[in-house]
C-alpha cells in the first residue's frame, strides 16, 4: 500500500466532489476545504474545513491533515500557497497557477511557449482600445485581467459607439482586449501528466458555448485537430511546469486556423463525459498524476454528448431528470439554485451524436 492515506482538497465545488469521489474509490481518504456550507464536496469527504480561501492557518490545517494536497480552485493567494507549497506535498506546485491567474501573464507564457494565441493587448483606457482595433478590427472583447469566469467580467465591443457607451472599470481592475474570433468551433485537449512527466491525452472535445457558459461538449470532435492541439500543448507544457490533469481551450476561425484561448490547471468541465465515455476518468487521472503513479493511456470507448444543467435547465427539466433511459445524471448538491448556476451535467453515449442531440434539445430548450 502507498504510503499516502489522506489526500487533500483546496476547493469543494463540483470538481471537488468528483475528485474526491475518484479518490474514495481508490481507497483514500479525503479531506476537504472551501467557504461554503454547502459545498459540494463536503458530502463526500471524511473531513470537511469550512473556512475562506485566504484564512493561511486553516489552510495550514488542511495541510497537516493530508499526505498530499491539491487544489481546484485557482485562485489561491500567491504568498499563501507559496508557504504551503515551501512546506508540504502539493505536486501541482504554485508556479503555473500563479501565471494562470493573471490573463496578461498567461496569454504571455503561451505565446513565448511557441504556441499560437489571438492578437491581444493590455490596455488602460479606451483610447488603448481604440488604439488596439485600428489595427486589429472591430469587434474585440475586452476581459478583466484576473478573477474572470464563464465570462464574467468581459465586454464585447463591435464599434466605437459600442465602445463609448460601455463603462469599462479601468480604476478598479487590470484589463486585456483582444481581437474577437468569428469562430467555425471551440474544442478543448484534457491532458494528465504525472509527477514523473508521464503524459497521456484525452480525445479532443467539442465545446459549444452561450453566453459565455459551456452549453455542451461532444467527443469526439468533429473537426479533426487532435494532433495539431497536441503539439501546441507539447510546447506549453515545455514552458510551464504542469502536473495533475489541465486543459487547453482552443479556437478555430473560419479560416481554420488553431489558437489557443486559455488554461485550466484542473480538472475541467469539458472533459466530464470521460467520467462514462472513456476507460479512465479526468479525476481517476488527476489522482494518479498528483501521486506520481502511472498513468493508463486514454481510450475513447464510446462517443458522448455532455450537457450542462444549469439551474434553468434543472427547472424546466423537473420530475423528466431521472426517466431517461440513457442519461447519465449527476447533480452536484448545491442547494441554492440560480438559472445561470453549473448545478449539475448529463452525459449519454451515443454512436449518434446529432440524433441525440436532436432528442436532447427539448429539455435544454431554455439555454438556447
Ligand atoms: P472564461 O475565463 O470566462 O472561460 P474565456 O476567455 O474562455 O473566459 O471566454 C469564454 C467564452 O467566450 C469562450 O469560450 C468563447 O465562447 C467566448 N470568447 C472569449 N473570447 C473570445 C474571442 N476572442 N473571440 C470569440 N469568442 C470569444
Ligand atoms: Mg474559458
Amino acid at each position: 500500500m502507498s504510503s499516502i492515506k489522506t489526500i487533500g482538497i483546496i476547493g469543494g465545488g463540483q470538481l471537488g466532489k468528483m475528485l474526491a469521489m475518484s479518490a474514495q474509490q481508490m481507497g483514500f481518504r479525503v479531506a476537504t476545504l472551501d467557504p461554503s456550507a454547502d459545498a459540494p464536496a463536503r458530502s463526500v469527504s471524511h473531513t470537511f474545513i469550512q473556512e475562506p480561501f485566504s484564512d493561511k492557518d486553516a489552510l495550514i490545517e488542511l495541510c497537516e491533515q493530508s499526505d498530499v494536497i491539491t487544489y481546484e480552485f485557482e485562485n489561491i493567494d500567491g504568498e499563501i500557497l507559496n508557504h504551503l507549497t515551501a512546506h508540504y506535498h502539493i505536486p501541482q506546485g504554485a508556479e503555473t497557477v500563479l501565471t494562470l491567474q493573471n490573463r496578461t501573464a498567461e496569454k504571455a507564457a503561451i505565446k513565448n511557449s511557441g504556441a499560437t494565441v489571438v492578437p491581444y493587448e493590455s490596455v488602460q483606457s479606451n483610447k488603448d482600445i481604440e488604439s488596439f482595433a485600428s489595427t486589429h478590427d472591430y469587434p474585440v472583447i475586452v476581459k478583466t485581467d484576473s478573477g474572470g469566469y464563464d465570462g464574467k467580467g468581459q465586454y464585447f465591443i463591435d464599434s466605437e459607439e459600442a465602445l463609448q457607451s460601455v463603462n469599462i472599470p479601468f480604476d478598479d481592475a487590470d484589463f486585456i482586449v483582444e481581437k474577437y474570433i468569428d469562430l467555425k468551433a471551440e474544442v478543448s485537449l484534457t491532458v494528465g501528466r504525472n509527477t514523473k512527466g508521464q503524459t497521456v491525452f484525452f480525445p479532443l472535445q467539442e465545446n459549444l458555448h452561450i453566453d459565455q457558459i459551456l452549453y455542451r461538449t461532444t467527443v469526439p470532435s468533429r473537426f479533426n485537430y487532435q494532433e495539431q492541439a497536441s503539439i501546441e500543448a507539447e510546447k506549453i507544457m515545455e514552458a510551464l511546469h504542469f502536473v495533475g490533469v489541465f486543459t487547453i481551450e482552443f479556437f478555430i476561425d473560419q479560416n481554420d486556423n488553431l489558437y489557443v484561448n486559455e488554461i485550466a490547471p484542473r480538472p475541467h468541465n469539458s472533459a466530464h463525459h470521460s467520467i462514462e465515455s472513456c476507460n479512465y476518468s479526468q479525476f481517476d487521472i488527476h489522482i494518479r498524476a498528483v501521486l506520481g503513479k502511472k498513468l493508463p493511456e486514454i481510450e475513447l470507448r464510446t462517443p458522448a454528448l455532455m450537457m450542462n444543467l444549469l439551474g434553468k435547465d434543472l427547472t424546466n427539466i423537473g420530475e423528466n431528470l431521472y426517466n431517461q433511459d440513457n442519461w447519465h445524471v449527476h447533480v452536484y448538491g448545491k442547494t441554492e439554485n440560480k438559472p445561470e448556476r453549473k448545478m449539475g451535467h448529463v452525459t449519454v453515449l451515443t454512436q449518434d451524436i446529432s440524433r441525440s442531440l436532436h432528442e436532447l434539445r427539448p429539455f435544454f430548450k431554455s439555454a438556447t
